[in-house]
């Protein structure tokens, strides 16, 4: 996950704890420490950190301790409470989180330095929105990289978003305009307009920003930055906050940077709204920041708004009572099955829904990851071969009958072994929603009894 090695480092310290049956100063001493080296480890400004280790100090009380309470419940309260607060910037000041309001254009502009990872992350934000359910479409007015236009024209194609932009035009205020105007005219409600970045910050680079800004007037402009420069994000945020007005900030390249620590806590402390993490080249590898979740997670303690959040992205809502209805009645079938497998491909990589749930980060190694999603599609062709009499039926006379087999195999260009690895799961699986049978299901819309 994010931050991987600062997580498992915490998570460790505090598991620790769990090995002492008594938890005296010296204990909790030497807890503390390798929280704090795990902190400077992952460039979190050692400020933050001598601070974070005084509020945990004076929250946790050894005398409570030596009453018995669960040492390790309370440093992990503790801990969580002082990283949220220094992601929160410190602050109780509320940030509103920028949402594009559905029936309107909505002018997001994208601003960075070049290599930031700012038209990867643009095809990511507009992909993000267009699976809940928003038309957006992306202008390039980065004019100043030559193949810029080419990249964002190859992002746009595969995710199938709308694109514009220009060989030949070198304004790029006139572009922006252009693309701006073409894309309200086609009622797209999320115009999203890419920037030209610079290797630093050059005043032309912010003199260009500030003529495209003027031009297509965004509701919103996003900074986007790359977490390996970790604290130097700081004056980084600043000088671009300083220039336009920007509203929030999207970090990217989290997967596998040891300074992210370093630059999360660094932007929070100019107080501007993360909205968003990148976490590695894919399209899908793109989280929706809170902070709570996401310290959450961090301890390895799980996420689970953030599993629900992803599952109703996929699953529209008033799709699942229906899902639940007929798993009451004991109605399990292959259509369901395909349907399930392909709600968990639309869910992105395992790796990343797995660590929402307490416990279960890092217990994919990457080289299972490939392999269960290969046994997915794999299923998922076999299951394209089947009748509508197959799909929707409970009965295992027919799904285990040799001659539909073969055939259901032939038709897949698969062998019957894997005909048989699909039935067997389809039977797990079955067993393990039957226990759903005759369940009460809370009523829609709370959880009242039925
Ligand atoms: P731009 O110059 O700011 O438009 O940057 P690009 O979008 O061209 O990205 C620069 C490089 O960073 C590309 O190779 C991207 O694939 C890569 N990149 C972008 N975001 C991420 C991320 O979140 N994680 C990783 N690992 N790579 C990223």
């Amino acid at each position: 996950m994010v931050l991987g090695e600062l997580g498992s480092a915490l998570a460790g310290a505090l598991r620790k704890l769990g090995e002492h049956t008594v938890v005296d100063e010296e204990v909790m001493d030497a807890c503390l420490k390798e929280v704090t080296k795990a902190l400077l480890q992952a460039d979190v400004n050692v400020q933050y950190v001598v601070q974070m280790k005084k509020n945990i100090v004076k929250q946790v009380n050894i005398q409570e301790l030596a009453a018995g309470l669960n040492a390790r419940k309370l440093l992990e309260k503790a801990v969580f409470n002082e990283l949220v607060n220094m992601l929160e910037g410190g602050g109780a000041e509320v940030k509103e989180k920028f949402v594009p309001k559905k029936g309107k254009p909505n002018v997001v502009m994208f601003v960075g330095l070049q290599g930031c990872g700012k038209t990867t992350t643009c095809t990511k934000y507009a992909y993000h929105f267009q699976k809940k359910g928003y038309k957006p479409a992306l202008v390039c007015a980065d004019t100043f990289r030559a193949g810029a236009f080419d990249q964002l024209k190859q992002n746009a194609t595969k995710a199938r978003i709308p694109f514009y932009g220009s060989y030949t035009e070198t304004d790029p205020a006139k572009i922006a305009a252009d693309g701006v105007e073409r894309f309200k005219d086609e009622k797209n409600d999320l115009i999203i307009v890419d920037t030209s970045g610079r290797h630093k910050q050059e005043d032309s680079l912010f003199e260009e920003m500030r003529q495209v800004a003027a031009a297509v007037q965004p509701d919103m402009t996003i900074f986007v930055m790359d977490s390996s420069i970790g604290q130097a994000a700081q004056d980084q945020a600043r000088a671009f906050k300083a220039t336009v007005d920007v509203g929030s900030v999207i970090i990217t390249k989290l997967d596998g940077h040891a300074k992210g620590g370093g630059a999360i806590s660094a932007v929070a402390a100019t107080k501007s709204p993360i909205a968003f993490i990148g976490t590695g080249e894919h399209i899908d590898e793109f989280e929706a920041f809170d902070t709570k979740p996401f310290v959450s997670r961090l301890l390895g303690l799980g996420d689970w708004t953030g599993l629900i959040d992803k599952i109703n992205d996929v699953i529209p809502m008033d799709q699942q009572p229906e899902l639940m209805d007929k798993l009451v009645a004991g109605q399990f079938t292959m259509r369901i099955l395909y349907e399930q497998f392909a709600n968990i491909q639309k869910m992105g990589p395992m790796s990343s829904v797995m660590s929402m749930i307490p416990g279960m980060d890092g217990m994919l190694p990457k080289g299972q990851e490939k392999a269960s999603q290969a046994k997915i599609k794999r299923m998922m062709c076999l299951m394209d071969s089947m009748t509508d009499e197959e799909l929707d039926t409970t009965s295992l006379k027919i799904l285990q009958d040799p001659k539909r087999m073969e055939r259901i195999g032939r038709g897949a260009g698969r062998g019957p072994g894997d005909v048989v690895e699909l039935v067997e799961e389809y039977k797990r699986m079955s067993k393990m929603m039957g226990k759903m049978k005759g369940m009460k299901m809370p009523k829609k819309g709370g959880y009242g009894h039925s």
